[in-house]
């Protein structure tokens, strides 16, 4: 009886015979060294399912509405899509029917909105054609990808990267997952953002410059995807400052509505 078996049979307490072990207690995990600080996993829920959604990578496409990279100060006809990432962790769940208070972060004085489509791929791979794309797709959300405007145009200028204006504690709002297999998949759709009653953002789906499925065939040129891998697909024109206060509405049609307060 080697090492292992012994610890198993310790561990169960029951008396292994020599053959007995294929029937008895199921394989346990490898006993490997624990972390000394634990760094718990982060996760999304997902409609319909007990089971929630663990996050790997969080993508993030700049740039892929025509208007808006018109305003950001891109030719969009000559433009590549272009990634950028958050940290997992960046994660700020929103409930369906709740308005959940999200942070003012520091260091901006120009802290921006912008509303996206988020797609949460179930598997992936490399050189994912575009044909097949949307096979990787488990399901969508309605998503914030919040921007410290002003740090990141900054960086910009000095051609420095700018990831302190993306990727920030609470940068990555975003609602429940919902599966693909209940809403279909989204090419399009009106999405929209209002601040206290008033629109700021509003445009279809059909106005993204790469689709989702192109999204994830240009991504996987890049990285190899794999599941619980989300991408933020773009934002809409009208991107814009909030202050401590502001209710933010985002609307995407076929998915409920998500709603933070900027406290
Ligand atoms: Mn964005």
């Amino acid at each position: 009886m080697n090492t292992v078996d012994r610890r198993a049979v310790l561990a169960t307490g029951v008396l292994a015979l020599a053959g007995a072990a294929t029937q008895s207690a199921p394989a346990k995990a490898q006993a490997g060294p624990k972390a000394m600080f634990p760094v718990p996993a982060t996760t999304i829920p997902i409609v319909g399912e007990t089971d929630v959604f663990q996050v790997r990578r969080i993508y993030c496409i700049g740039r892929n509405y025509a208007a808006h990279a018109i305003e950001r100060g891109s030719d969009p006809t000559r433009e590549p899509p272009f990634f950028f990432q958050k940290p997992t962790d960046a994660i700020q769940n929103v409930a369906v029917g709740t308005v959940a208070d999200h942070p003012y972060p520091s260091l901006t004085k120009n802290y921006h909105h912008e509303v996206e489509l988020v797609a949460a791929l179930k598997s992936g791979g490399a050189n994912i054609p575009a044909e097949k794309a949307l096979e990787h797709v488990y399901g969508y959300a309605l998503g914030l990808d919040m921007t410290r405007r002003d740090l990141q145009n900054g960086m910009a200028a000095e051609k420095k990267p700018w990831e302190i204006g993306k990727s920030f504690d609470h940068a990555a709002v975003i609602g429940p997952i919902h599966p693909a297999t209940r809403t279909g998949h989204f090419t399009k759709g009106a999405i929209s953002l209002a601040i206290n009653g008033t629109v700021k953002q509003s445009s279809d789906l059909q106005n993204m410059i790469w689709s989702v499925a192109e999204q994830i065939a240009k991504l996987s040129e890049a990285f190899e995807l794999k599941a619980g891998d989300i991408i933020y697909s773009g934002t809409p024109e009208n991107v814009g400052p909030v202050v401590k206060g502001d209710v933010l509405l985002c609307k995407l049609e076929g998915l409920p509505d998500m709603s933070i307060r900027i406290t």
